[in-house]
């Protein structure tokens, strides 16, 4: 059976925007507006040497809040694609939930359903999978979903609080993608 990572998006493909105007930071709305964080293409490439099949689960409101347009959004998906698989890696799945927390709607995260959707379509099961991001919802959709969790982050956040002697805590918890993928790759050989 296929083994799974399914990635969020936001701060752990691509960079947060900070808007030095308004003093805020979010998701890119504009596929102008799209940066890699370091070593992404490689790190995702490596994962598809593992035997992992790749799948991306990401809420994505920006639209229903008026902030930018449903096309801007999934262009800005298709750049942030374009430029993940630049080294040669492939993601398989895409999840996007284009919902406001208050629409109540089944597939943003926590929800597990786009992770569940993802599993589905790649006919894997949640106990091969692993849900990676840098949201405490990201891990509790993977609680929920059934998979192993990552947390990407530094130690010194706001997640530390939450995490801290609590049932959500991530399975493990990484720096970042590069950083996750030195911990599969160390704890299991490569295919020949
Ligand atoms: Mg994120
Ligand atoms: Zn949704």
């Amino acid at each position: 059976m296929a083994e799974v990572i399914i990635l969020d998006r936001d701060g752990v493909l691509n960079t947060i925007v900070v808007d030095p105007e308004h003093g805020t930071i979010d998701s890119p709305l504009h596929p102008t507006q799209v940066t890699l964080l370091p070593g992404v293409p490689e790190a995702l490439l490596t994962l598809n040497h593992l035997g992992f099949a790749l799948a991306i689960a990401t809420n994505q409101p920006s639209a229903a809040k008026g902030k930018t347009t449903e096309k801007n959004l999934r262009d800005t998906h298709a750049r942030v694609l374009e430029l993940a698989q630049a080294a040669g890696a492939r993601i398989l799945s895409n999840q996007l939930c284009l919902h406001r927390s208050e629409d109540g709607c089944a597939c943003r995260k926590p929800q597990p359903k786009m992770l569940l959707d993802a599993l589905r379509d790649l006919g894997a099961d949640p106990t091969h999978a692993w849900m990676v991001g840098d949201g405490v919802t990201d891990v509790e959709a993977g609680q929920r979903a059934g998979t192993r969790t990552a947390f990407l982050g530094p130690r010194k956040c706001d997640a530390c609080k939450i995490f801290d002697g609590h049932s959500a805590a991530p399975t493990v918890w990484c720096a970042d993608l590069p950083a996750f993928v030195r911990h599969l790759e160390a704890s299991r050989p490569p295919r020949p």
